[in-house]
């Protein structure tokens, strides 16, 4: 197992969701997999607004992090190669000051 490998997380993921038996269970339905991650969005939301140690907000990333790779499994795509196609576009993206802060977007308008 090499903790940096994509293909080493998906795994660990996988494990948890057969350990658990989430896609027998509905733990893959992915109406309940919006509203986990909307739900751990909220909880980095409260790291930042609360003020909490960087170990908080990392732990809830990482929740996150474990939700979308779940997503991924249970939605049957590849996040790695979905990941690195959206890079590719994000690199010809222009950046535009907005309220003072940066914003990275295709400004159709
Ligand atoms: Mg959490």
């Amino acid at each position: 197992m090499n903790p940096d490998r994509y293909a080493d997380m998906l795994a660990a993921v996988q494990s948890f969701h057969d350990q658990h038996g989430l896609r027998e269970s509905g733990g893959e339905d992915l109406p309940y997999r919006v509203a986990l991650m909307a739900e751990e969005l909220g909880e980095i939301s409260g790291c930042i607004t609360k003020g909490k140690p960087d170990s908080a907000l990392a732990e809830e990333c990482a929740d996150l992090l474990i939700l979308l790779i779940g997503t991924a499994i249970a939605a049957d795509l590849d996040l790695h190669a979905a990941f690195w196609a959206k890079m590719e576009k994000l690199k010809s993206r222009r950046s535009r000051m907005i309220d003072g802060r940066i914003r990275v977007s295709e400004f159709r308008s």
